[in-house]
This record gives C-alpha cells, structure tokens and sequence, in this order.
C-alpha cells in the first residue's frame, strides 16, 4: 500500500493532465494489472495565479498555495507535490506549513543530472525560474552551474508557455524557436538541458535537441511515485 498523493496543480491545467498521465503509466509500469495511483487533484483556476504572478504578487500566491496544500492533508494525502517548477518560487513556506513532505521538483532534477554525471545544465523555463534564485539556487547547491538563454529569448520561451502551452496549442513555429534556443545553449558549454517548465516537453525532446533532455515532469512523477511507495520515504 502507497501513500496517498496530493497533486497541487491547474498551474497550468495542461501540466496537470500530462503528470496525471505519467503517475498512472508509472504505477501500471511498477505494479501491472489495473494499479492506478491513489491519488487527489486539485486543480487551481490559473488565470488569477497568473496575473498575480505578472503583478509580482507573490504573498497572495504564497498564501493560497499554503492553504491549498493544507487542504490537500486535511484530505488525506500523505506525500504532496507541487505540479509546476515556477511556483516553487514559495514551496518552502508551503512546506513549513505541512506535516507531510513536499516532493520538490528542483531537488529531484538536480538528482537525476548529479547521478548521470552532468554539471553544466542549460534551463529551459519561464522567465521567472530562469532568472530568479528560486531555482538555479537549489541547482548551485548541488554543485551544477546553470547556464540559461540570453534575454531576448528568455522573453520568446516565456510568451509561448503562456500563451500557448499552458492553454494546450502546440505549433511547429514555437518547437523551432525552442530547438533553435536548446541549440545555442549547447553552443554556449551545456552538457544537458533541463525542462524546466512543465508543459515544455510538448515541443522538446532528446530527438529533437542536441543534448541528453531532463524533463522535469517524468523526473518530478518518478520521484513522487518513488515518495509514496517507497518504505524508506
Ligand atoms: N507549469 C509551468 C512551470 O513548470 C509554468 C506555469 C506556472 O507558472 O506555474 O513552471
């Protein structure tokens, strides 16, 4: 018997369905039959934790997330995780206020890139966890020197996870840009590349980009499945 797993998610709804997708292959790939995750979603409406993200209003996004999550205990859940790698701009506070663990998705990544070997990881993300500490702090603290996408592009890969991604539009114009800017950073000394948004493995993959791909939503659902069935957890 597992843990029960509270999926904090609609950040963006798109990213909710693809890690709803990914813990059940998961768990019918552990343990066959008709094993499926015992698991609650609650998904948020994202339009106003977007405007507040734009706004810069970051306690109120911190404030509901902490209730949110407290929700998800008072429920049962037993192992929650976050389903998007911006918002652990607050997973800290939420986890201060929980009695279980959070499974955080930066430290899982950074994981996953120390055990095969790498340390110099280009980061693919919106522009919030591309340029604020947040997380290429966590990636610092695992000894990996992170390289991210020039300004310009930083704005380009930001606009395309807002404006299509997260609403589930997938068009071969934005897979060029994305391709075009995983090849820069390969360019530029990177010796992987982290998705580090959640909905970006809709464009990206390790056939399309000239570096081993770390896409951190399978790497957040295999560490969420390995939290809620593993004993030692
Ligand atoms: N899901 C995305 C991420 O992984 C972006 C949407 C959001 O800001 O939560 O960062």
């Amino acid at each position: 018997m597992g843990k029960r797993i509270g999926l904090l998610g609609g950040m963006s709804p798109t990213s909710s369905q693809l890690y709803y997708a990914e813990l059940c292959r998961l768990t019918q790939a552990r343990f066959g039959g008709l094993s499926s995750p015992d698991l609650i979603l609650r998904s948020l409406d994202f339009a106003p934790v977007e405007q507040w993200m734009r706004e810069g209003e970051w306690d109120s996004i911190r404030d509901l997330l902490i209730r949110e999550a407290q929700m998800l205990e008072r429920a049962g859940a037993e192992v929650i995780a976050l389903a998007t790698n911006t918002m652990h701009k607050v997973a800290d506070n939420i986890q201060d206020h929980l009695s279980v663990s959070l499974v955080h998705i930066a430290e899982a990544t950074a994981a996953s890139l120390v055990a095969k070997g790498h340390r110099r990881p280009g980061l693919i993300a919106t522009k919030f966890t591309m340029e604020q500490s947040f997380y290429t702090g966590r990636l610092s603290a695992n000894a990996l020197e992170t390289l991210v996408p020039e300004r310009g592009s930083r704005s380009l890969l930001n606009g395309i996870i807002f404006d299509e991604l997260c609403k589930g539009i997938v068009t071969e114009e934005s897979r060029a840009t994305y391709i075009k800017v995983a090849a820069d950073l390969a360019f530029d000394g990177a010796d992987s590349l982290i998705l580090g948004c959640t909905e970006v493995g809709l464009l990206l993959n390790e056939s399309n980009t000239p570096l081993p791909v770390f896409d951190t939503t399978t790497i957040h659902c295999e560490a969420i499945i390995d939290a809620a069935f593993n004993e030692s957890n």
